[in-house]
């Protein structure tokens, strides 16, 4: 490992004046994922700012859902009570993540930052564009590792079948986000130029012609919360997730779904999907179909076939093409019969 500068800071100001001044310095929050990023020299730092101490963890009630802080623990969020009784969405697609020892020091932001788990990302031998240039060190400004996408007509079983580019194949690998992109989330960011919000399916991006960038942030940004609107989901929510080994194992396809209804019609839906895009995917068409539609099997099948336009598979992950779909009916037929 390379030796890096450690600083731990107090207040969001501080933590955002240490990430703008130098290159190479990276917010340290739980750890989950960046401390497996250095060790495998896939990002070397020059400096770490340890976040921990920000009061940025509070779970509170507001006058239009609820705020949760950017460093409250995963865990702590999926047991709140708020989060379990109006949003159990956003709980069940928590703790289906990861392990329990993870999600008790992963935080909000920092599940949200997480990089692909694509093999190849982690392997700097291997092409990959998504690696881009090293922050520090000699080869500062070059490409850390040799540039391509090996995954590309290689081992792409856990890849995406929407959205994806010529340079990048790659799935964001979280559980949360799915929830709170299909709950209409807002992303609450403080930088050096100020504050300001994004609606949560914009945060994150599709590969395109730059792949190493993952999401919207400008540089020395920092997640400060994030809002979720109040529903009426609370009765018919799920979080589906078909993965390898019922725990510890990221998603081939999840779903997540929140519905109101009235009597056996669907009044309102949203819809996401994880395990199939760069980003957490979210399927409007569908939803836009099953509004007022009575819930029934062929209904649900259609919403999930018309999901389907423009997927495309790339030989090992052609099978989510079948699974992707069924997943979609299947999380559907559960929410809506749990009343
Ligand atoms: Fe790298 Fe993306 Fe290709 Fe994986 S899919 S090898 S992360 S460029």
């Amino acid at each position: 490992m390379n030796p890096f500068q450690f600083t731990r800071v107090s207040t969001p100001k501080a933590a955002i004046a240490a990430v703008t001044k130098e290159s190479g310095t990276y917010f340290l929050a739980g750890g989950t994922n960046l401390i497996d990023l250095v060790k495998r020299e896939v990002i070397i730092p020059e400096r770490l700012v340890d976040i921990n101490k920000l009061p940025l963890a509070t779970i509170e009630k507001t006058a239009t859902g609820i705020r949760i802080g950017a460093m409250a623990k995963n865990s702590a969020v999926a047991d709140h009570e708020l989060v379990k009784k109006h949003f159990p969405l956003l709980s069940m697609a928590l703790n289906a993540g990861a392990s329990a020892q993870l999600r008790n020091m992963a935080t909000v932001g920092g599940n949200m930052m997480q990089r692909t788990r694509c093999s190849y990302f982690y392997d700097t031998s291997m092409p990959c564009n998504k690696r881009g240039p090293v922050q520090s060190g000699p080869d500062k400004g070059q490409p850390n590792g040799p540039t391509g996408c090996r995954a590309i007509g290689g081992s792409n079983r856990m890849h995406a079948i929407f959205g994806a580019s010529g340079k990048c194949i790659a799935v964001h690998p979280s559980d949360m986000c799915i929830a709170l992109a299909a709950l209409d989330a807002t992303v609450n960011i403080s930088g050096p130029k100020g504050d300001r919000s994004v609606p949560f399916s914009e945060f994150h991006r599709l590969p395109g012609d730059m792949p190493q960038k993952d999401n919207t942030l400008a540089p020395g940004e920092l997640i400060m919360s994030v809002d979720v609107p109040t529903n009426a989901f609370s009765e018919h929510s799920y979080y589906l997730k078909v993965r390898d080994r019922a725990s510890y194992a990221f998603a081939l396809v999840s779903v997540g779904v929140g519905i109101s209804m009235k009597g056996k019609t669907i009044q309102d839906i949203r819809l996401a999907m994880g395990g199939v895009a760069h980003k957490p995917w979210r399927l409007k068409e569908a939803e836009q179909f099953l509004k007022g539609k009575e819930a029934t099997e062929a209904n649900f099948k259609q919403a999930a076939k018309l999901t389907m336009t423009g997927a495309k598979g790339y030989g090992e992950n052609d099978f989510k093409l079948t699974l992707a779909p069924n997943s979609i009916v299947e999380a559907l037929q559960v929410a809506t019969k749990t009343a």
